[in-house]
């Protein structure tokens, strides 16, 4: 093979955010400062939202939205098992048992039409994620959870750029999560942020995310300028570095065009795979929506290809190209299963979506002729005309 190695996923890095990260470097003041808050700034106008907090990562902002929820043992959080680790990890570290709605067999989402058999006495939050950048159907599920008097934390590190009927993701509803991990749909290296209209968690997170440590406190008992602060509470080391924050500064603005690029090449796939007995392609739902494509994921048809998902990455990766498994289901892993009981069975959606599921190279600065080799790879594998 003499073409390079294509990635399933590659940041696109400006000059000007190389330059900005540069001139942070020279600065003096690398770890969380100005460019911190102008980064935060930025986030609350793009997302029309009174509070936009920058983290280390989305790990942290879930861990932060949940551990405010002070869970008292035996206190559950509803989610998908069609998920990243990371969102039911936190519900475990917040002190939360996990409790799992199976998903929709096309659009991969929580199936908001199950969400009301799962409620209980004991219910005290629900973790939608919106897959791949399609929003979970989010009318009737703030609607149940404003029966029961259940916070939502949306798990939005797919989702930054999504809209839900012509209303931007983060912009309404109670609290989101947003990632900044290098495949996501922009970057600050690691980082994530937290954006919620609830005055009260705002507040609660910007002391956990910094060892509980409050300034003002010093302040109010009368000893104003002084270098000293008080601790409120043990908190958390998750604040995010200026260097991170000089990426952002200059992503955000680029991110509409990187959606829009990631829209033509899905659109592409889409077109391409509707007439391939191999691919059961991404379905999606009746309400309007904007998807932000922070992934393409079809599903395979062992039959039809001849072969499983584990055997067509092996096959892609000795041509050259990178895809990537987004996810397994996650109710299946060891400690999942060991501490929760959950088994095979359990929710057949997500684990037919979880043995069957591939991301294919998506990119902004991928070309046609990189998606045409992706194309061509594919078609030899399974011994098909492109
Ligand atoms: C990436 C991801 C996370 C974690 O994001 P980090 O910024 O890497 O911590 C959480 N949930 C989902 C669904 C993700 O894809």
């Amino acid at each position: 093979m003499t073409e390079e190695f294509l990635p399933f996923s590659r940041p696109s890095i400006s000059r000007e955010a190389i330059d900005e990260v540069v001139a942070c470097l020279e600065s003096g003041w690398i770890t969380t400062g100005p460019r911190v808050k102008k980064f935060e700034e930025d986030l609350k106008r793009y997302f029309g939202a009174p509070h936009a907090l920058a983290l280390s990562s989305a790990t942290a902002g879930l861990h932060l939205a949940l551990a405010a929820l002070e869970l008292k043992p035996g206190d559950e959080v509803i989610t998908t098992p069609m998920t990243f680790a990371a969102t039911l990890n936190t519900i475990v570290l917040a002190g939360g048992k996990p409790v799992l709605v199976d998903v929709e067999a096309d659009t991969y989402n929580l199936d908001v039409s199950r969400l009301a058999k799962a409620i209980t006495k004991r219910t005290r939050a629900i973790v939608p994620v919106h897959f791949a950048g399609l929003p979970v159907d989010l009318d009737p599920l703030y609607e149940l959870a404003r029966q029961h008097g259940l916070r939502v934390i949306e798990d939005a590190a797919h989702a930054i750029g999504t809209e839900y009927k012509g209303r931007r993701i983060g912009a309404f509803g109670d609290t989101q999560v947003f990632s900044f991990h290098p495949n996501k749909n922009m970057t600050t290296g690691e980082g994530g942020c937290v954006v919620t209209r609830d005055d009260k968690l705002a507040e609660k997170i910007a002391l956990l995310r910094f060892h509980g440590m409050d300034r003002e406190a010093w302040n109010r008992f009368g000893k104003a300028g002084s270098q000293h602060y008080e601790i409120i509470t043990p908190g958390f080391k998750y604040n995010m570095m200026d260097i991170q924050a000089a990426l952002g500064l200059h992503q955000l603005p680029a991110l509409d065009g990187f959606i829009q690029r990631r829209t033509e090449l899905a659109r592409r796939y889409q077109k391409i795979l509707a007439d391939w007995p191999q691919w059961t392609r991404p379905g999606t739902p009746k309400y309007a929506h904007r998807h932000a494509w922070h992934l393409y994921t079809p599903l395979i048809n062992p039959a039809a290809a001849d072969m499983d998902r584990d055997a067509f990455m092996q096959g892609m990766k000795e041509r050259n190209i990178g895809t990537g498994l987004h996810y397994r289901a996650v109710h299946l892993y060891p400690y999942y299963r060991e501490h929760y009981g959950f088994k095979p069975g359990d929710f057949p959606n997500a684990e037919s979506i979880g043995s069957r599921i591939v991301s294919l190279p998506l990119f902004p600065a991928m070309r046609d002729a990189d998606q045409d080799r992706v194309v061509a790879a594919m078609a030899a594998l399974f011994g098909r005309k492109p």
